[in-house]
């Protein structure tokens, strides 16, 4: 750490058992426009897990059996105290991570809709409990409950902190569960400025517990800790499955939210203005940080020069900078690391022969901060890791295709399958299309809109289970059946 970072003042990242502590690691958090350090944030560690998970089991019984009306007006709370600090909330999403006033606000208003919407469900369920089940005998009679599954732990990353964030513990509560969040170790103010607005909800204390920190010290505790029921993870492919090891020893649950290498489908018949404002939409928001990133756009073969011309002009035209500056529509990547590696992708591109029509570079506005301009490739080889891998920064790869079979192929040809985009005119082409692709999401016509109603995640090595809608509520919660003789 260095000697700016000293100079900030110390944040307790520790919430336990409804007490603020401090951890013994201190981690500088920067801020990407200016590669200034803006907070030091304690992290804990195994013994930090361990009172997490103590302090969690103590609240369990009482929780677990609040019913799902009394938990639904806690929700609501925790949605009301996010839309009161809304701009605060905004604020540190835009220092911390980079995000644009636009990206920060509905980051935040995707945060409130998530909490009051599995308020909705929490309160649903309980109608729904005790069901009585269809058996094909009168001799006995059978009921369905769904239960807490228990303590869990939930990982997230920096990307959309408090996003995915939300997607987890609004569930998790919903459905009774205790919860141990860990956030990044990037960007943790968004969920410190959350665990506050929680504390002042009137959550029983230890139902909710927040222990920052780095993956090693505290993440792969939480995947190992047997007081741990289900672990709930968001992040790369690579520690996915380090989590999904450490889980097996326990025989854990666990959900998992990994990468992607998603594909924007611009048929023949398709409006090209509504085509590269997608293609822009879809490579460029967050920075093109995201898991649902669409970064292969391809194009029908007689419409791939005019789209070029136009997302090259369209990609020139973003302004890159702070997102305290004016008119910003694009912030910088999250960190040096992030950084480097997306410059060193765009440069092993280029030796691999793809071609840069357009940016990949620092503007020439931005000394400082961990700016790029947005690009656009084509001629990628198919075996580039640019084609193949997650970059995870503002680059998109254009290619052509000469038929539908072709393009749905291309898609489909990845071990990911996230979500996907198809533009076209013609209502029965796009559906076709949309059928036939590998992938959680695919949007028609449409830039990647997100309802809590609808599921989140991807087939192949993109996911394990589904976020959102009711399934994001089941994945924290047990099935049991009673079953009586009449
Ligand atoms: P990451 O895997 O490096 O870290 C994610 C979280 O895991 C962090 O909190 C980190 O501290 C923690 N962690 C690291 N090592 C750990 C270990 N050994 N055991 C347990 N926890 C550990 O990912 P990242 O760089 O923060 O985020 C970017 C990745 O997240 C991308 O691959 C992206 O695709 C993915 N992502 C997926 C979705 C989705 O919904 N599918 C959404 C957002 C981000």
């Amino acid at each position: 750490m260095n000697e700016a970072a000293d100079r900030h003042p110390v944040l307790q990242g520790l919430y336990l058992n409804g007490q603020w502590w401090e951890g013994k690691e201190r981690l500088a958090v920067i801020n990407p426009s200016t590669e200034a350090p803006l907070a030091i944030v304690t992290g804990g560690d195994a013994q930090s897990v361990d009172d997490a998970v103590q302090a969690s089991r103590s609240a369990f019984d009482a929780w677990s059996r609040t019913t799902g009306a009394f938990r639904a007006v806690i929700l609501r709370r925790i949605a009301a105290g996010v839309a009161e600090r809304r701009e605060r909330l905004m604020s540190l999403q835009s220092t911390n991570n980079g995000k644009p006033g636009f990206e920060a606000a509905m980051d935040v208003d995707d945060v409130i809709a998530t909490f009051n919407y599995y308020a909705d469900l929490a309160e649903a369920a309980d109608v729904q409990q005790n069901r009585e089940v269809a058996l094909p005998t009168e001799a006995f009679a059978a009921r369905l409950r769904r239960e807490p599954c228990g303590v869990v732990g939930l990982i997230v990353p920096w990307n959309f902190p408090m996003v995915t964030t939300a997607w987890k513990l609004a569930p998790a509560l919903a459905a009774g569960c205790c919860v141990v969040l860990k956030p990044s170790e990037i960007t943790p103010l968004a969920e410190l400025e959350l665990a506050r607005i929680i504390a002042a909800s009137g959550l029983p204390d230890g139902v909710f517990n927040l222990v920052c920190g780095t993956g090693l010290a505290v993440g792969a505790p939480m995947a190992g800790h047997p007081g741990i029921a289900k672990v709930s993870f968001t992040g790369s492919n690579a520690v996915g499955v380090q989590v999904m090891q450490r889980a097996a020893e326990t025989v854990k649950g666990v959900s998992l939210e990994l990468g992607g290498k998603s594909s924007l489908l611009v048929m023949a018949d398709a409006d090209l203005d509504l085509a590269v404002e997608l293609a822009s939409g879809g490579g460029y928001f967050n920075a093109g940080q995201m898991c649902s990133a669409t970064s292969r756009v391809l194009v029908a073969e007689e419409r791939l020069e005019p789209f070029l011309q136009r997302l090259v002009a369209k990609a020139q035209s973003i302004r890159v900078g702070s997102p305290e500056e004016d008119g910003v529509e694009m912030g910088p990547l999250v960190n040096q690391a992030q950084y480097r590696r997306v410059v060193d992708h765009i440069e092993t591109a280029k030796a691999d022969g793809a071609r840069l029509l357009c940016g990949g570079q620092r503007p020439a506005s931005q000394p400082r901060g961990y700016f790029l301009e947005p690009a656009v490739f084509t001629q990628v080889p198919l075996n580039c890791a640019l084609w193949r891998e997650e970059i995870f920064g503002p680059v998109l790869c254009v290619r052509g295709f000469s038929s539908e079979a072709e393009a749905i192929a291309l898609a489909n040809d990845s071990p990911f399958g996230l979500v996907a985009s198809v533009v076209s005119s013609d209502s029965r082409t796009a559906d076709r299309v949309a059928d036939a692709l590998q992938a959680g999401t695919v949007w028609i016509n449409s830039p990647q809109v997100i309802f809590p109603q609808t599921s989140w995640g991807g087939f192949k090595q993109s996911s394990l289970g589904r976020e959102l809608g009711p399934w994001g509520m089941q994945a924290f919660q047990e099935i049991k059946h009673v079953v009586r003789a009449t």
